[in-house]
């Protein structure tokens, strides 16, 4: 029996991988539950799931939680604040670890989770991005593994030799990046000044939260993934490269060296990912349908527009400039994706804040993770003032 941590336990990702533990009762089970602020929506879970632990991250949270998983009854001990959550997958109570928080606020708990040699099942993009190498040498230290769960990344590590990581050492030529193409494919410029934040949310074909598939709308999504990719598989910048594919069926491909492409399939579900990643190195039912390739039609595949969807390049320069580059690119893609969620930002004006941020603050070599969390502090600020000086 593997007991699971899931952080993120009320997001879409989160959903998705109680959905496969729920199919496999024998295998696995909800050891540890973790979420932001949603009180009611974690306890409801602890009812269904009936988890040691229930972590709420806003600590201010912690009497509400406790009282009442208290008043439904539930053994469940409750936890808060960011040190609980690094507690509780550092410790006994669980083997695997799902990283679904959103955003940089993911990045210490996925760092702690790897150093505790946990099974790393990674769907937090955004610790990666940032801090690639800090968390690849915990990994190493803590003894434990890391699983993709972005269906991406979960592809190649699918196509790529018993899953060895490291493409120089498989022959591999490049990786190609699949991409939907967002809600906006086809669009130019133009057409996207004024376009809204439930209009960018609409994504056709995956469900997911809302920053996330705000950033399926700019790129920027395909952007953190190329930097993702270069770290998790070893890849240089030159060696991956995006292509459109908008009915989502093939989630990414390897070439090697001698011309074979391999490929991974599959309908739009991310409990594919999330299952191979639980089971690894066996398969179990997702409770994903069959993908029908004769209903499913032809498959297309496009170069990216990178005109109109700069938030692509943004990202290829912040990992090419390397050090704290990503950092600033992602700090700055959250505070511009917030303002536009909330209204006070224009879509195209996302692209331009992002580059506005990387052209105010240089590269540094990476130090640490308490480097990188001032980083991604400055380049917070940065952005917020640029914001409010009306950048553009
Ligand atoms: P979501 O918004 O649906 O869920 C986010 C979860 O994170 C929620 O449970 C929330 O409570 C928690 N959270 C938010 N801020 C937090 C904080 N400060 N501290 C602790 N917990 C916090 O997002 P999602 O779509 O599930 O995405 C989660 C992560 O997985 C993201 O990094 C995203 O890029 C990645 N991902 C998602 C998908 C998908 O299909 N949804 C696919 C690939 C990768
Ligand atoms: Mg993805």
């Amino acid at each position: 029996m593997r007991n699971v941590a899931i952080l993120g336990a009320t997001g879409s990702i989160g959903a998705s991988a109680l959905d496969v533990i729920a199919r496999h009762p024998d295998r696995f089970r909800a050891s540890v539950l973790a979420a932001h602020r949603k009180v009611d929506e974690l306890v409801a879970l602890c009812l269904r799931f009936k988890p040691d632990l229930a972590v709420i991250a806003d600590a201010a949270l912690e009497t509400s939680l406790r009282d009442k998983l208290a008043a439904a009854g539930l053994a469940t001990r409750a936890a808060a604040g960011a040190r609980a959550l690094n507690d509780a997958v550092s410790g006994e109570l669980c083997d695997s670890v799902v990283a679904a928080i959103v955003g940089a606020a993911g990045l210490e708990s996925t760092l702690a989770a790897a150093r505790a040699g946990k099974r790393l099942l990674l769907a937090n993009k955004e610790s990666v991005v940032m801090a690639g190498p800090l968390l690849l040498d915990a990994v190493r230290a803590g003894g434990g593994e890391l699983i993709p769960v972005d269906s991406e990344h979960n592809a190649i590590f699918q196509c790529l030799p018993g899953g060895r990581p490291i493409l120089a050492q498989a022959g591999v030529r490049r990786i190609l990046l699949t991409a939907s193409g967002g809600p906006f494919r086809g669009r130019k410029r133009a057409d996207l000044a004024a376009v809204t934040p439930d209009q960018a949310c609409a994504h056709p074909k995956w469900s997911m939260g809302r920053k996330i598939s705000v950033d399926s709308a700019t790129l920027m999504n395909k952007g953190l993934e190329v930097i993702e990719a270069h770290w998790l598989f070893g890849a240089a910048p030159a060696q991956i490269e995006v292509v459109v594919h908008p009915q989502s069926l093939v989630h990414s491909l390897v070439e090697y060296a001698d011309g074979s492409v391999l490929a991974q399939l599959g309908n739009p579900d991310m409990r594919t990912a999330l299952a191979h990643a639980f089971a690894w190195p066996e398969r179990i039912d997702a409770g994903v349908a069959p993908l029908d390739l004769v209903k499913s039609g032809a498959l297309q595949f496009e170069a990216p527009d990178r005109d109109t969807f700069r938030c692509l390049d943004l990202a290829y320069r912040a990992l090419t400039a390397g050090g704290t580059a990503p950092t600033v690119l992602n700090a700055a893609n959250e505070v511009a994706v917030g303002a536009f969620l909330e209204g006070n930002l224009p879509f195209l004006a996302i692209a331009e804040l992002i580059e506005a941020t990387l052209d105010a603050i240089s590269a540094e070599p990476v130090a640490d993770v308490e480097h990188l969390v001032h980083v991604d502090l400055t380049a917070r600020q940065t952005a917020q003032r640029k914001m409010r000086q009306g950048f553009c």
